[in-house]
């Protein structure tokens, strides 16, 4: 027997229409690119999100036309999330940090026709622009004063298209099944790979990480995003903050921790999410300078596992509560999040910081197994590792036009591999033990580089830390440890290694470990252990 509920759509145009009914008040605030602070409500972000949509549509956008983002998290980039989205369009978020090649691919796989981009990308996209000819319209994200001198051809100004419209625009009904937006996976090896998300995935996700047992995202909130809209639509953040009402500060293009400090203080930010190297640079700012996070309730890390020392620092000495979670970008990304349960509260502080560091719990809606090389499942004992698959409404079902790649990715029974290697407890919770191609073999055994580099970032004298495996004669591979010192400090590699000894295990400990200024970031801000491998191809190991 059929129930008797009604089958409305879920859909991304009726979240900013309940938001501006409901929480037309509300402030949105961004650090615009231009530099002053810029504060409306989602009641006159919905009104500019329709007269954009209308200016879309003028520009020949259509249902299922992508229209391509390169900007930072500001109210603009908001506005077009919704605009586009709303209108049956796919908001193709493009990050700007990637390279040339990958700008070029990934622009014209999307089949693009209108880019609209912040000024500081104006000189990334006049280089490309030749590169890109199915983009019909470039649209500079300003307004008519702060207009560049630009080759970009036929440039339109932000403001003055938004203006040129009325806001008489009624947000369509469609399957909730359509593309909404699309954004790619940097991919460190082979081409970019396009996740195409669609409405009813997008509120599920939000649903999903608004609820207490996730980020709890709620009206009494005031959230700064740190993580890119450019990246996984900024984890999902513009959306849940819509469907639960909650204040937005946008970063805009200052990530430092001074910046991010001055708007955490004058917003009262109750909530912020970035991933770890964004961290870094806001706790080495505090101690540098003695500066609180008051009225900051909890942070969020993920993107790359999140050293134990770093949510020692935020809950202890900060009084924060520090979310750790782990996703993908074909995950929307959210599929884990590391809270302790209620029998966990009465353990000592020390196997709580244990608890947090996991990866964590999936979220209700994401089914997890890890399996061993013979496909089988392996038991949930919290040792036992292999290749994690994932399933679910808010995990891709296949790449964007990329049959090889979707071939690739799915197991038999429609499973997405993930690529990590991974474990599960007794209680459920996901533990990475590393990227497949980041684990270093050791005489047959595993070495996990994020124990090596969480160990090593407990060292009171190092900032970052990175390991790699080295060819060895008769370990196949040994671990090469690199480090950066916090500013000013001189660790020395006796002292790293001495500090490591009671950390890991003996068969586990760096080979050699070796002091640089800085390592190599991706798009991303996840350390590039490709182009380390690179640079340290030719480098001997002592023991080698
Ligand atoms: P990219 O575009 O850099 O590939 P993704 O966000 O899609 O970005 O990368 C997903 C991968 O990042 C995961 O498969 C995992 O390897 C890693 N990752 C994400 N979060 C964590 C975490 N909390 N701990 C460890 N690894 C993580």
């Amino acid at each position: 027997m059929r129930g008797l509920m009604m089958d409305r759509p879920l859909l991304i145009g009726a979240l900013i229409q309940y938001a501006a009914e409901y929480h037309g008040d509300t402030e949105i605030v961004t650090r615009t690119t231009e530099g002053p602070i810029y504060r409306y409500t989602y009641a006159e972000a919905e009104r500019r999100a329709r007269q954009l949509a209308k200016a879309m549509k003028r520009l020949g956008v259509g249902l299922g036309d992508r229209v391509a983002t390169l900007a930072w998290n500001n109210h603009r980039h908001f506005e077009i999330y919704f605009a586009v989205s709303g209108i049956g369009a796919v908001c193709h978020t493009v990050n700007p940090r990637l390279f040339a090649d990958q700008l070029r691919y990934i622009v014209n796989h999307a089949e693009d026709k209108v880019l609209l981009l912040d000024l500081t990308f104006v000189p990334i996209a006049e280089k490309m622009a030749g590169e890109w000819p199915g983009v019909r319209h470039y649209v500079i994200m300003t307004d008519r004063e702060h207009m560049p001198q630009t080759s970009l051809p036929g440039a339109l100004c932000y403001e003055e298209i938004v203006a040129g419209e009325t806001p008489d625009l009624v947000w369509p009904e469609f399957d909730e099944n359509t593309a909404s937006s699309l954004c790619y996976t940097s991919g460190t090896t082979g081409n970019p790979k396009g996740a195409l998300y669609t409405h009813r995935s997008t509120l599920l996700h939000s649903f999903a990480i608004c609820s207490a047992n996730a980020v709890g995202v709620s009206m009494r909130d005031a959230i700064l995003p740190v993580v890119p809209m450019f990246h996984v639509n900024a984890w999902g953040i513009p959306y849940a903050a819509a469907m639960s009402g909650a204040k937005l500060v946008f970063p805009g293009p200052k990530l430092d921790g001074a910046s991010l400090h001055e708007l955490f203080t004058a917003e009262k930010v109750t909530l912020s999410l970035g991933v770890p190297t964004v961290w870094l640079g806001l706790l080495q700012y505090l101690e540098q300078t003695g500066k609180r996070l008051d009225g900051v309730k909890r942070v969020t890390v993920g993107g790359s596992a999140a050293p134990r020392a770093m949510i020692a620092a935020f809950e202890e000495k900060y009084g924060v509560q520090c979310i750790h979670g782990w996703g993908m970008t074909e995950m929307s990304p959210v599929g884990t999040l590391a809270l302790p349960k209620l029998k966990h509260l009465e353990r000592s502080t020390d196997e709580l910081l244990a608890i947090k560091s996991k990866q964590g719990l999936p979220l209700f809606g994401v089914d997890m197994k890890v399996v061993g090389a013979d496909g089988a499942a392996r038991p949930h004992d919290g040792a036992s590792t292999g290749e994690l698959l994932v399933r679910g409404p808010w995990i891709v079902s296949g790449y964007f036009n990329d049959d090889q790649a979707t071939a690739a990715a799915f197991d038999e029974e429609g499973w997405f591999r993930t690529g990590d290697v991974s474990a599960i407890d007794g209680d459920g919770y996901m533990i990475i033990v590393d990227r497949s191609k980041d684990v270093i073999k050791s005489g047959g055994e595993w070495i996990s580089s994020i124990d090596v580099e969480n160990a090593a970032m407990g060292h009171p004298d190092i900032a970052e830390a990175a390991v790699i495996g080295l060819p060895h004669p008769k370990w196949d591979e040994r671990p090469l440890l690199i480090v950066v010192p916090k500013p000013g400090c001189q660790p020395s590699k006796d002292s790293i290694t001495a500090f490591l000894g009671d950390k890991i295990a003996r068969w586990q400990l760096p080979d050699d470990v070796v002091i640089v200024p800085e390592l190599p970031h991706g798009a991303t801000g996840k350390v590039l252990k490709t182009q380390l491998r690179e640079q340290f191809k030719d480098y001997r190991l002592p023991t080698a």
